[in-house]
């Protein structure tokens, strides 16, 4: 299966070479040439399956320049002891209608080690497949928990090194010190003073830099992204999302081909993407409900199909939601509009030059069909963390919180009762102030401090890797403006 790029179908390369470029020279993003379909007779086959061998059968389909046995090592490697659970990625059950698809159960407790553990797998395979000579350097610019997971993912990867860029004061005190104490000789972290939008400009700016491409070729590097642009990022996502569907026809709450709705607590729509790719494969979802917080420029999309970047911007309890450009979006539009490159090509120059743009009636009636949308405010998210610990035990973190009052919300609204699987994207203890105000505790001390008041509060145990942050030595404090990224990269790669 060949890969296209979404401002230019004529540009196509092989999966191996999809995932070691990242992004395509014109801009735009690598997607299949056609979606591959799932039986429901290969589901039920799945549902027998562990995780580990779920994810090859379903990667495989669309990775055939990848041998299976590739496919098997690499996936016994990126879920294995490094997760706290051999289910990897286990569904708990709330209540009747309600289940919550914990993502979190990986070495940095956010769902982007689901991918993360499998993208340098994937990446230095790709490599050896290509004949590439020079060494990969990963840019990646993080709303805080990608940053660490890739970090973690790359740390030590031979023929890799990793820069990270996160917004200074855009990420919580135990995503900073996640990544400030990141080990491995081949990492690098930086914060830049902006949000995230800033820091993911600055990086896509140093992507199409031509002259700066050429500098690190003559010193042998080529830059490649593990951002959710990547395909080897948002492969291993699509695997979770049938994996979720078996576990709620196991649970016996439906019958095989019942449909299912999925909540997504969204930001640059890669999460909520690899749902969509799943639905298309055939897994019987209804409605991919998508939830905001209080940047809510997707849900007015999906609402109105205008997006509309000119807005203010709101620094969050839930950071890594705090996004108003959602890159994946064009990879959605693309298969919406019918493959329609030139649309796409439009719809992106009028965000770049006007920052909006309004999708066709054609997306539109497919965004109504595919999608709901709803936002949580700050105070709608604590109130549903503490609501959801005192009436069940359950202790959610701030992004889930956001998700799971708006699939509440899209019930009461519509009346739609269908068995709703709530996305569950972190741990929270990855965001423990916010979490202990929610339950009504005080969150005025350090974030280390605080994990110890969030375990007697709570009852709850906290990750192992929360833990063992008590005596990690930080490495990296180091800061730029936006406009000094390119010397940053040119620096740790002297
Ligand atoms: C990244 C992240 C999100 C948003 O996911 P997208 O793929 O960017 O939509 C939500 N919750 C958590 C905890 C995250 O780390």
């Amino acid at each position: 299966m060949r890969y296209q790029s979404t401002r230019d179908k004529s540009i196509s390369f092989t999966s191996a070479e999809a995932i070691a470029r990242g992004l395509s020279r014109d801009g735009g993003l690598f997607v299949p040439e056609e979606i591959p379909a799932l039986t429901m007779e290969e589901i039920e086959k799945l549902c027998g399956m562990k995780y580990q061998d779920r994810a090859v059968y379903i990667m495989k389909k669309y990775l055939d320049d990848f041998s299976e046995e590739e496919l098997r090592g690499f996936a016994s490697a990126a879920y294995a002891d490094n997760y706290d659970t051999d289910s990897i990625a286990p569904l708990y059950k709330l209540d009747e209608d309600t289940f919550f698809l914990e993502l979190w159960h990986g070495p940095t407790c956010a769902f982007k080690d689901m991918a993360l553990q499998m993208l340098p797998h994937l990446l230095t395979a790709s490599l050896v497949k290509n004949g590439e000579e020079k060494q990969v350097c990963i840019l990646v610019a993080t709303s805080g928990d990608t940053g660490k997971a890739a970090l973690e993912g790359f740390s030590d990867v031979q023929g890799t090194k990793i820069m990270v860029f996160y917004p200074k004061d855009g990420v919580s005190d135990i995503q900073k010190l996640q990544m400030a104490s990141q080990e491995g000789g081949n990492v690098g972290v930086c914060s830049v003073v902006g949000n995230f939008d800033d820091a993911q400009t600055g990086v896509k700016a140093i992507f199409s830099d031509p002259e700066l491409r050429e500098r690190l070729a003559e010193k042998g590097y080529f830059l490649s992204s593990a951002n959710s642009i990547n395909w080897g990022r948002l492969l291993p996502q699509v695997v979770y999302y049938v994996s979720a569907y078996c576990d709620v026809v196991s649970s016996g709450r439906i019958a095989l081909g019942d449909s299912i709705n999925i909540c997504v607590p969204t930001g640059n729509f890669g999460n909520i993407l690899a749902g969509y790719y799943a639905k298309k494969m055939g897994v019987p979802v209804k409605k991919l409900v998508c939830a905001s917080n209080s940047n809510d420029v997707l849900t007015e999309f999906i609402n109105t199909g205008v997006y509309n970047r000119n807005r203010d911007f709101y620094t969050t309890i839930s950071p890594s939601m705090d996004i108003l450009v959602s890159s994946n979006l064009e990879r959605l539009l693309f298969e919406m509009s019918g493959k329609d490159e030139d649309k796409i090509r439009g719809y992106m120059a009028d965000l770049n030059t006007k920052g909006v743009y309004t999708v066709d009636e054609k997306i539109k009636a497919s965004l109504d069909n595919e999608f709901a949308a709803g936002c949580c405010s700050e105070e709608e998210t604590k109130e549903t963390i503490g609501e959801t610990f005192n009436e069940h035990g359950y202790l959610i973190d701030t992004h889930t919180a956001v998700a799971y009052h708006v699939m509440k919300a899209y019930r009461d609204s519509t009346g739609d009762l269908t068995p709703a699987v709530v996305v569950s994207t972190a741990s929270p203890y990855k965001f423990c102030a916010a979490v202990l105000e929610a339950l009504g505790e005080k969150a005025d001390a350090d974030g280390l401090t605080l994990i110890d008041r969030l375990i007697e509060a709570s009852g709850v145990p906290a990750p192992k890797p929360i833990i063992a942050l008590k005596n990690k030595k930080v490495r990296f404090d180091g800061w730029t403006e936006k406009d000094g990224m390119t010397k940053v990269v040119e620096d740790f790669l002297k």
